[in-house]
């Protein structure tokens, strides 16, 4: 399926940021810049519910095809958390979270940890299709880069021998967790 135009249902910089680099071929366009102003409660249990809620909200309000991605960060020694709750692990921020996770990661000998990400691509005529993508690698002692967003600096990619923090866009976008997402949904798009 071919699409003209998609809006991207989410309010975080870094992630549009991303997406846009990413998805190439039809025109996205940022959720505030549609017109989309009201909040969305992401009460979902899973990223791919809340990737569906997102979706459903933002194309149900503006009648464009809407894409949502939700993801976090899953820390082996803290049993998958803060996973789905990444965002508001410290409900103070990015900054706050970091620290909250360096906290809690005091003493773990185990630092294996993965992004998750699933996107939702929601159509007007209600139909649905989702992509995911996981990449892995492990929590540092400390932060490490200036690139990126939320936990980039204190997650070294097992692929990029680095910190999500220390990579280019361009790096970070070869093996990242919304990379692989997209590229899985943008293959199921071609037979959608
Ligand atoms: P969401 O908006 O509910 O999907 O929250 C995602 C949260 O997970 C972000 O606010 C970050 O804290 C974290 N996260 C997701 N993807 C990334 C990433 O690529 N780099 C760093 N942090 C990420």
């Amino acid at each position: 399926m071919q699409l003209d135009k998609i809006v991207v249902a989410s309010g975080n910089e870094g992630k549009i940021k991303e997406i846009l680099k990413i998805f190439k071929g039809c025109e996205i366009v940022p959720m505030r810049e549609a017109g989309f102003t009201g909040e969305i409660e992401e009460n979902g249990k899973s990223f791919r519910e809340n990737a569906l809620i997102k979706a459903r909200a933002v194309c149900e309000k503006l009648s464009l095809p809407a894409l949502a991605d939700d993801s976090g960060l899953c820390v082996d020694f803290l049993g998958g958390a803060p996973g789905i709750y990444s965002a508001r692990f410290s409900g103070e921020g990015d900054a706050a979270n970091r620290r909250l996770l360096l906290e809690k990661m005091k003493d773990a000998t185990d630092r294996r940890a993965h992004f998750e990400c699933a996107v939702c691509l929601y159509l007007p005529d209600g139909r649905t299709l989702f992509g995911v993508g996981q990449t892995f690698g492990s929590i540092l002692q400390e932060e490490r880069g200036k690139h990126g967003f939320g936990y980039d600096s204190l997650f070294f990619s097992d692929d990029l021998k680095k910190s999500f923090g220390e990579a280019s866009a361009r790096e970070k976008n070869k093996v990242s967790h919304r990379a692989r997402a997209l590229a899985d949904l943008t293959e199921r798009l071609k037979t959608f």
